[in-house]
């Protein structure tokens, strides 16, 4: 049955240890974001008045970086009253005061959310932002009644979207393993070993609720990441679920027996069957390379590698780069290498919008650390503020407005503002450079492709070591490149960052449903289908973590997977408790969805004719991103309505 575990960020991220040392906490207040520590005032004494004027932050001005609106426009003798109050309070609180409002929800929720950030919150958000920051009381999913002799669940993947269903399922008692290619957990992670290798969102964001960490970056680099993933996986005990070098060829569902038979094969080759009641891909969309067919590939006489096969220690000092694509994985690897390498040459064919960042290069303070460990509420105040930032903010630009009248450039006037905005952000570097300055500006509208941060790439652009070539190569040549155009260059080492087979979802491996049905064959070329992003009919007790169609535009991927892992183990316990044996979405709303999904993102930007992503498959359908906000999503994701599903009853003894 369900094991006890540290229930939110809050319980999970504060030690109480006794009395605080008055002056090492007030020094750190000294450096505490005001918002959040009126919001953890709010929290510990209950007192409405640190929600209302004269203390309410107010709005940044629009030319305010939002990064640095930690004061909320208050007057520093205001902000010396809210110090002061919040030490008295904490003072309180170690002496066994407790909380007045520990897990704020409903509208107290929003009017805090809306206090926090100066703006009028909608309510939809409440729920979705208890969960998000551990303000969410209710139990984790799990089965009421006994587990059924036999039953289990198969998880192909051990990435991020893997361990979140682990996690879920070792809570809720539902017995589980966990087949898994590589030889480590960490997905992307662990495979993705660039120079310059990293995140960009936040850490504070893509981190999982349940299990927070002291970044030393505010954007952690790669090796980070696999710790944190690594120690995730070690602190829960998962490992022992987890069958590495486990490579899934097919599964195919036995109607009678109403259960998935997988084949796989071990890092020997050796065949094996695994049999399970319910089966979850967790097999990402970043998984299989992309090497575009470029002519003499095979001729290149040096190491000529995608961007995710880094080989290990390979010496690039001194060499000649070149580096195909200028995409997210391209973005980290040129300025993380310029400074080695003798020359590096970009073969860019799409530019990319990138947006500035003040702390993509900071290290998160010694305060913010103390201050998250100490003072209950503050990080997930902190969380907020960040999140709020990248959640839904964006959804309006995202939407082609029929009147508007510079189509070519952006596609309503939001959009609008933004480009003006990011190309500001591109003159202030590069205004010295005119030949750069044309080669680098984007023409298809922000937000079109994944918006990239700012991490020295127009920085590294200005080195005299660096060349970027506006043009796509035709011809790779034993000692070098050649453009459309003709142009040829010398290169010791090719580094293909060219992408990801995104839209071959679940890769080459096969998969069987009712009558034998194979689903690639189902779905059509490239063309994953599903309900919710979740379930296909058909393939009965089969669940997608990031399936087709679910992905943002603005967030974290770890919120996703916290959610569709609550949404999977939800519908699993469902089975376990109603006896149900097979569950599968009906056809006709699953056709409905699809066909809605169709109809709205004809008028989205990524419809938009300048805009090629790796969001489309290669007939131009949209298969990655959805049409719904965040919110939205979260809601049409937040427990499973059954009327939804056709059920059979298990065949089995209940
Ligand atoms: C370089 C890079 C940087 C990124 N940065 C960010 C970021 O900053 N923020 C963000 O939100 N997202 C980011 N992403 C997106 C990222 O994909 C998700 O955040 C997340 O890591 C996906 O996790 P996942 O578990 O779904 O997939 P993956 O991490 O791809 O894990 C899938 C796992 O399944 C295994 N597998 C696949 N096929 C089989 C099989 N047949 N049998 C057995 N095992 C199999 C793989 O070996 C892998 O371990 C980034 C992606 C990349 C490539």
């Amino acid at each position: 049955m369900a094991t006890t575990h540290p229930r939110s960020l809050n319980d999970a991220s504060i030690s109480m240890v006794g009395p605080f040392d008055e002056d090492e906490l007030a020094g750190h207040l000294e450096e505490a974001s005001i918002p959040a520590v009126l919001m953890a005032l709010y929290q510990l004494t209950g007192d409405h008045k640190w929600l209302e004027e004269p203390y309410a932050p107010l709005p940044p001005p629009p030319e305010a970086a939002e990064d640095d609106w930690d004061h909320g426009g208050l007057s520093p003798e205001r902000q010396a009253e809210v110090r002061g109050a919040a030490l008295e309070a904490l003072i309180a609180w170690s002496q066994g005061t407790p909380p007045a409002v520990p897990a704020p929800q409903g509208d107290v929720l929003t009017e805090m959310m809306s206090v926090c950030v100066s703006e009028t919150i909608d309510p939809q958000y409440s729920p979705m932002m208890a969960t998000h920051l551990g303000f969410d009381d209710s139990e984790d999913p799990h089965p009421t009644g006994p587990i059924p002799d036999g039953f289990s669940c198969l998880v192909i993947g051990a990435g991020i979207s893997g361990l979140a269903m682990a996690y879920r399922l070792q809570i809720a008692g539902i017995p589980f393993r966990v087949l898994e290619r590589g030889a480590e957990v960490g997905g992307v992670w662990r495979d993705n070993v660039y120079p310059g290798a990293g995140v960009d969102t936040a850490n504070e964001l893509y981190s999982f609720t349940f299990f927070p960490r002291d970044w030393s970056m505010h954007y952690a680099k790669r090796d980070e990441m696999m710790t944190y993933l690594k120690e995730f996986t070690d602190h829960y005990d998962l490992r022992r679920y987890i069958e590495f070098g486990s490579t899934v060829v097919e599964a195919r569902y036995d109607e009678d027996r109403q259960i998935w038979k997988v084949r796989y094969t071990d890092s020997e080759g050796t065949e094996h069957t695994a049999e399970a009641s319910a089966l979850v891909t967790a097999m990402g969309i970043f998984a299989e390379p992309k090497i575009p067919p470029i002519q003499g590939l095979s001729t290149f006489e040096g190491p000529l590698f995608h961007s995710s096969q880094w080989p290990e220690g390979l010496d690039y000092a001194g060499k000649r780069l070149a580096v195909v694509g200028t995409g997210a994985s391209a973005m980290q690897i040129v300025p993380a290498t310029a400074d080695q390498a003798e020359s590096v040459t970009v073969f860019q064919r799409t530019p990319s919008w990138i947006k500035p960042s003040a702390k993509y290069f900071e290290r998160v303070s010694d305060s913010y650390h103390w201050l998250a460990n100490h003072v209950p509420y503050y990080r997930a105040w902190m969380k907020f503020r960040m999140a709020w930032r990248g959640y839904d903010r964006v959804f309006s630009s995202l939407w082609i407005d029929p009147d508007w009248d510079r189509p070519d450039e952006s596609i309503n006037a939001r959009n609008h503002a933004l480009r003006d905005n990011l190309l500001k952000h591109i003159r202030s570097y590069l205004s010295d450079r005119s030949d750069l300055l044309g080669k680098v500006t984007p023409r298809y509208p922000v937000y079109g492709k994944r918006l990239l941060l700012d991490n020295g790439w127009y920085g590294a652009l200005k080195k005299p070591n660096v060349e970027l070539l506006d043009e796509a190569v035709v011809e790779i040549l034993p000692h070098g490149l050649r453009t459309e155009s003709g142009v040829e260059r010398d290169a010791d080492i090719v580094i293909m960052a060219t992408g990801f087979q995104t839209t071959h979802y679940l890769g080459p491996t096969r998969i069987h449903g009712r009558g034998g049905v194979e689903l690639h064959e189902f779905w059509g070329d490239e063309n994953a289908l599903a309900y919710l992003g979740l379930m296909t009919p058909g393939y009965p007790n089969l669940f997608y973590t990031y399936g087709p169609n679910s992905q943002g535009t603005g967030g974290s991927f770890t919120a996703s997977a916290e959610q569709q892992s609550r949404f999977i183990v939800q519908m699993i316990s469902k089975m376990i408790d109603d006896g149900i044996g097979a569950v599968e979405p009906k056809r006709d709303l699953f056709e409905e969805y699809n066909a809605t999904i169709d109809e709205k993102l004809e008028s989205s930007i990524w419809a938009h004719p300048n805009v090629t992503t790796y969001y489309k498959n290669r007939h131009g359908r949209i298969v990655i991103v959805r049409p719904w906000s965040m919110v939205e999503f979260w809601h049409m994701q937040r427990t499973p309505r059954m009327d939804d599903y056709v059920v059979e009853p298990a065949r089995r003894p209940s």
